[in-house]
């Protein structure tokens, strides 16, 4: 499994795109890895997780061809993860497509209610967007690649997602942002499951969060506990990611950090292999 982590970053990216805060000063001076631009993953070259205003600038900094993507992955509605402006270009006269080449998009039902509005409003989207709810705990296949959708512990006001993907070798990654400690529902169903790969959120930086989000102490305790009940072992790659400047640290300070827990610190453009 290819896993390119396209964005990295919270919802007001890194800097802020209005922030004057000393963090995002030097972030601007550092440049490189610092910069992060909102959350987006390409698993396997086929199938993106999340769809952030960034996307414009992922498909022309990493030279990705949308036109050829089917499987869209969403997990929550909110917009650093799903910005509909630009998935409504995905239609004649804004896009030439291959004959019949559609988008299928699958989410929880704010996703599904949010995304059925604009076509209702934009009908001939209807001829190149699929919209999936997908319940909780229920797998089902994007391409070649078998999704399971998870219980977050995020916004209460929709059931946000984590994800398992599992493809046709066998691999098998837990795709774990926006939440905080999983839900015990999201536990009991991931018993038994083993992953070659997790990859949690961090968005509090050294900080413990675990109600919204998460901090480096509280993927700690994610890590342990997975190990512990068998979904991980030495051989599991562990990873961090969707970082806020109101967690200071920039790319190396994080680096160092997270280093001798076992965890790489992705940033925009990352790759992992497993
Ligand atoms: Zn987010
Ligand atoms: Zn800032
Ligand atoms: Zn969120």
């Amino acid at each position: 499994m290819k896993v390119k982590y396209l964005g990295t970053g919270a919802s007001e990216g890194w800097p802020g795109i209005f922030c004057g805060c000393q963090y995002c000063k030097e972030a601007r001076k550092r440049g490189g890895k610092n910069i992060r631009t909102r959350s987006g993953t390409l698993i396997n070259d086929s199938l993106m997780v999340d769809f952030p205003p960034d996307t414009y600038y992922h498909v022309i900094n990493f030279k990705i061809d949308l036109s050829q993507l089917r499987h869209l992955v969403i997990t929550h509605s909110h917009g650093d993860h799903f910005y509909t402006k630009d998935l409504a270009l995905r239609r004649s006269v804004f896009a030439h497509l291959d004959e019949g080449s559609m988008l299928d998009i699958y989410g929880n039902k704010a996703v599904e209610s949010i995304m059925n509005e604009i076509i209702n409003n934009n009908t001939v989207l209807k001829e190149y967007i699929n919209i999936h709810y997908v319940p909780p705990f229920e797998t089902f296949e994007a391409g070649d690649i078998k999704v399971t959708p998870l219980k977050a512990q995020h916004d209460r006001n929709e059931d946000c997602y984590i994800y398992i993907f599992e493809d046709t070798d066998g691999k098998r990654m837990l795709y774990g942002n926006d939440t905080g400690i999983f839900p015990e529902e999201t536990w009991e169903y991931i018993k038994g499951h083993y992953f070659n790969l997790v990859s949690l959120d961090c968005t509090a930086g050294p900080d413990q969060d675990g109600n919204y989000h998460m901090g480096l102490p509280d993927d700690i305790k994610v890590k342990e506990r997975l190990i512990e009940i068998g979904c991980a072992d030495e051989a599991t790659k562990f990873v961090v990611t969707h970082f806020s400047h109101n967690g200071r640290l920039l790319h190396d300070e994080l680096v160092e950090l997270a280093k001798p827990h076992g965890f790489d610190v992705a940033y925009d453009g990352f790759e992992v292999f497993v």
